[in-house]
């Protein structure tokens, strides 16, 4: 239907376009104007008071909200490397996440708990909060977000073994009243002797709980 032209060689969304003078692809639309399109399309009215700038809000709100995509998360851990001998394990716990899902663009969101067991190298603990946001701020699915943090800390740190848990909520299933309002969804992921080892495992979820049930 996108591509359907009119009589006069326009297509349909041209033709709701009062400020468009370019010709009439959809890739050549004005994210602004693909906006603007979606709000004709919901039966709204783009010209009242309210939406008129709603088009340039939604475009900002969304570079921010997808901003990720342009930073590198190996790039970032590289960079804050540090030699030890520190073994034990290092934990971050309770980072708050914001993501959108890929499916509905809908916002899900919760905690993100991290941990590793170095061998030699260490990074700087703010640097975790940092990887969450960089794959966070994309379009995801929480499965792929737990692993996607995992294994890029698996592959620039070399620890012994990492695990990352993400307990979220997911607005595209509480809006639509797909599952329980208060469900959270829980994703892990263990690599090395976070896999291998059911007593390093153990540790690591036990310190997340105590956490959060404030004991
Ligand atoms: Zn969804």
């Amino acid at each position: 239907m996108w591509e359907k032209c009119n009589e006069d060689g326009t297509t349909g969304i041209y033709s709701l376009m009062k400020s468009t003078t370019q010709p009439t692809t959809l890739t050549s639309a004005s994210y602004e104007e693909l906006v603007r399109e979606m709000l004709v399309r919901l039966g709204e009215d783009p010209d009242r008071e309210g939406l008129i700038r709603t088009p340039e809000r939604v475009k900002k709100a969304y570079e921010f909200l997808t901003r990720g995509y342009k930073e590198d998360p190996e790039a970032l851990l590289r960079k804050a490397l540090f030699t030890v001998t520190y073994d034990e394990m290092v934990i971050v716990k309770d980072v708050e996440m914001f993501s959108l899902c890929e499916h509905h663009m809908l916002p899900f969101f919760g905690k993100v708990h991290v941990a590793y067991i170095p061998n030699g190298k260490v990074i700087g603990l703010s640097k975790i909060p940092r990887l969450i946001e960089i794959f966070s701020r994309r379009l995801q699915i929480q499965e792929r977000l737990t692993t996607q943090i995992a294994e890029t800390i698996q592959k620039t740190i070399e620890p012994q073994g990492v695990g990352v848990v993400i307990e979220a909520r997911h607005l595209c299933m509480m809006m639509r009243g797909v599952e329980k309002q208060h469900s959270a969804a829980v994703t892990s992921s263990m690599l090395g002797c976070f896999r291998k080892e059911q007593e390093t495992r153990t540790e690591f979820l036990s310190l997340i709980r105590q956490r959060t049930n404030g004991t």
